[in-house]
């Protein structure tokens, strides 16, 4: 061979390389930024491949979200329409009347038992609190009196809500998180975001695949081991993941468990034979609603609501470990943890 020859195949080899290099370093790939805040009352972690001011625009999105609709925080929209009630009306912003109107319509599916006019309730039982106890017999009736979604009323061109009767309470715990997670998703697409993850208090959301492609493989909590244990592993795009359980928030007197979800027929704490309730959704705000109104409406109610619902799938694990899933989510659980059997 002739020096030049190989010159002028070396050099050709050398730009050859130099081109396939980068094209193999130059994929794209936003690079991930993470942090973690407490919020709503709960640690909401984010994962996003793009931006920091992107991510802290959706942090942002969610502190407004919870500025607006908490119960307990004096300057929430909630709080004034709770402190109004059966006296004035109160103007409110988008985010809280579209959720008002949201869990309106949740009440109506599950027949009253997702119940966002519940406060009254969630404030004499105080779970997740230092002075949760079992209140008496008389104090629970009483508190269920104030207990009607029919009596929160909108005014739709004024944007106001009113409670009918004094001493009435919204209390939007149950679904707050959710809309949180749409609106922070919603914001981060607005800012071309392909690819993030959000975890509100084990309050998914996936926005996209992975960067490479991949689906997510998200955990689906196991309800009787410890936070972050998981049941089943799930592989999802574009959608959001919400449990809810009686294994979150309780508290234990004279050895029998209290826990968060309540029954608003009952008044006490829901004893439905599940052990948790899984929603797929792209919509969090009514994967959120539908987890806890489910989990009271129990596991035959529930599967049949749930069918009948569009874009709605769920995973209902009873109290004997047997583990239900919507036509949807068939042949879709994966690595199903050892003492659960799968319905089929
Ligand atoms: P978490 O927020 O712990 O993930 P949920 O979404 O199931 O769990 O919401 C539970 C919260 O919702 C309670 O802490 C309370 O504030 C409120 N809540 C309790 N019972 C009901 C009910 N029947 N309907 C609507 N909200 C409820
Ligand atoms: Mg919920």
């Amino acid at each position: 061979m002739k020096l030049d020859r190989i010159l002028k195949l070396s050099i050709i080899i050398l730009l050859l390389s130099a081109v396939l290099w980068a094209l193999l370093t130059n994929d794209r790939t936003p690079t991930a930024v993470s942090d973690s805040q407490w919020l709503m009352g709960t640690l909401v972690e984010m994962r996003v491949f793009g931006s920091q001011s992107a991510m802290r625009g959706a942090f942002k999105r969610i502190e407004e979200v919870d500025h607006a609709m908490s119960r307990t925080h004096p300057d929430s929209y909630i709080y004034a329409i709770n402190a109004s009630a059966g006296e004035s009306w109160v103007k409110v912003d988008q985010d809280t009347f579209h959720v008002i109107q949201a869990s309106i319509e949740y009440a109506a599916l599950t027949q009253g038992l997702f119940e966002p006019s519940i406060g009254p309730l969630v404030e004499l039982w105080a779970i997740g609190t230092p002075r949760a106890s079992l209140p008496s017999a008389e104090a629970v009736e009483e508190r269920k009196q104030l207990i009607n979604y029919h009596d929160i009323q909108l005014d739709v061109e004024k944007r106001q809500v009113k409670l009918g009767a004094a001493g009435m309470g919204i209390d939007l715990g149950a679904i707050a998180k959710g809309y949180g997670a749409d609106a922070a998703a919603a914001f981060l697409r607005n800012q071309g975001v392909k690819s993030a993850f959000l975890n509100l208090g084990g309050n998914v959301y996936v926005l996209g695949a992975k960067p490479d492609g991949t689906p997510w493989r998200i955990g689906i909590q196991n309800p009787e081991a410890p936070r972050g244990t998981h049941m089943a592993v799930l592989e999802v795009e574009d959608t959001s993941i919400v449990t809810s359980g009686p294994y979150e928030r309780y508290f234990i007197e004279d050895g029998i468990r209290y826990h968060h979800i309540l029954d608003p027929v009952s008044g006490y704490p829901a004893e439905s034979g599940l052990a948790s309730v899984t929603i797929v959704s792209p919509s969090s705000t009514a994967a959120d609603a539908l987890a806890t109104g489910v989990f009271i409406l129990g596991m035959e109610k529930g599967l049949e609501l749930l069918e009948n619902l569009d874009n709605v799938e769920g995973i209902l694990v009873g109290d004997n470990r047997l583990v239900y899933v919507t036509s949807g989510l068939k042949g879709r659980l994966l690595s199903l943890a050892e003492g659960f059997e799968l319905y089929e």
